[in-house]
């Protein structure tokens, strides 16, 4: 990022469309981890000041597109002991030969390479070396040669490592294996499987990859899981739960096996008694769903009279149902609050009516007289209520 942001500063301060080699300016020991996470080589370029062949390397290859793009799919660091004036009009102190960096890093680049890969023995340079992400030699390219020649020694170690990542992809996976992490510790399963699968997409078959699928596959694991206690649920008797966190987990996984693996428990419940009368209650939450949703729209508007209308229609088109358990407790909450209560008297009062109504469900069916006291009593209570009416019809029918 930080290497992006001063890339960007160096063009806008030489105010040209130029593109600059994406210098690694990490390092050259932490050059391996990265090379490691992308799965690709390390390129190092030894060049000094004042010499023809160097300057001339450094004003052709360094400048040259082919070479600029050969950078990107690399660790690409060049080693340079000299000291050079500051670029011009930069915001933090850059080297003006080797844009991106402060002479610093280039300098302390050129001790540890030299070190690494000659030893006590001096450098002919311009001399590139590329090496594996485990320090061992892939290849060099002495003196100035033609860029294909420096695309190729790269290209051919990139071959024996496989699947690799730019640096730009790496910051893309990398982030997302950052969010799929915090989703997971939020437990927004949705989110972290989404961000797994932009890894995945991007990370395939590198070392970085292998461990986005690790925490994959415990994502997944948890999805499993979470299938069986499904089914405990069902076992227990609460089939509409089994259906809900069922569902829950198809969407949650939407794309992975589990989703499919949810999918077919699903199938299996609603082949049962107990699911077919637990899907029907679904689906009567689902209507309710919007209604819930409308109500709370209204709530927090602080339309109160027309919230308490809806959260009341929502527990009478799924009774017994957590939905219904949410809008019952925001009506008690309004029945608590007295300048709410005042604002929603008949709505409460038609609520009370219903809620009346529907214990009548719960009475023993041959328990005629009990039946009739309670619808008796109903439109007495709430003479106004639409639940009276209904309480009315049903006494004609059953005199
Ligand atoms: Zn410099």
């Amino acid at each position: 990022m930080n290497r992006m942001i001063c890339a960007w500063a160096v063009l806008a301060a030489l105010g040209a469309g130029q593109a600059v080699p994406q210098w690694w300016t990490g390092g050259f020991e932490a050059a391996f981890a990265e090379a490691k996470r992308r799965n690709v080589p390390i390129l190092v370029g030894f060049v000094m000041d004042n010499e023809e062949a160097n300057d001339r390397l450094v004003s052709t290859l360094y400048k040259d597109p082919e070479f600029v793009k050969l950078t990107a799919t690399c660790v690409a660091m060049v080693a340079a002991r000299e000291v050079h004036p500051p670029l011009p009009g930069a915001k933090t102190v850059t080297c003006s030969r080797f844009l991106g960096m402060p002479c610093s890093v280039h300098r302390s680049i050129e001790e540890a390479a030299r070190a690494h890969i000659f030893g006590t023995k001096t450098v002919q340079t311009p001399y590139h070396v590329v090496l594996l992400p485990d320090g061992t030699s892939a290849g060099a390219v002495e003196d100035v040669q033609p860029t294909p020649a420096y695309v190729d020694v790269v290209r051919l170690a990139q071959k024996q490592l496989g699947p690799s990542m730019t640096a730009e992809q790496f910051k893309v996976a990398d982030g997302a294996l950052r969010r799929a992490k915090a989703a997971l510790d939020a437990a927004e399963i949705a989110d972290a499987v989404s961000a797994l699968a932009e890894v995945d997409k991007i990370a395939k078959g590198t070392p970085f990859g292998k461990e986005a699928a690790t925490t994959m596959e415990a994502v997944l694991a948890k999805g499993r899981a979470a299938i069986d206690d499904a089914k405990k649920l069902d076992a227990g008797g609460d089939t509409a739960a089994a259906l809900r966190s069922l569902a829950a987990l198809r969407a949650d996984y939407k794309g992975t096996p589990v989703a499919d693996e949810a999918r077919k428990a699903d199938l299996a419940l609603r082949k049962t008694k107990a699911g077919q009368a637990a899907a029907a209650q679904l689906a009567k939450e689902e209507r309710a769903a919007p209604i819930l949703d409308k109500a709370r729209e209204a709530e927090a508007k602080k339309d109160f009279p027309k919230a308490a209308r809806e959260y009341a229609r929502a527990v009478g088109i799924a009774p017994g149902s957590p939905l219904a358990a949410a809008a019952r407790a925001r009506l008690e909450a309004f029945r608590a609050d007295v300048d709410v209560a005042k604002l929603v008297a008949d709505a409460l009062s038609n609520f009370d009516a219903d809620e009346a109504l529907r214990a009548i469900d719960g009475l023993p069916k041959a328990d005629r007289a009990a039946i009739t006291a309670a619808l008796k009593a109903i439109v007495e209570t709430w003479p106004q209520s639409p639940a009276a009416e209904k309480a009315k019809a049903l006494l004609e029918k059953g005199g």
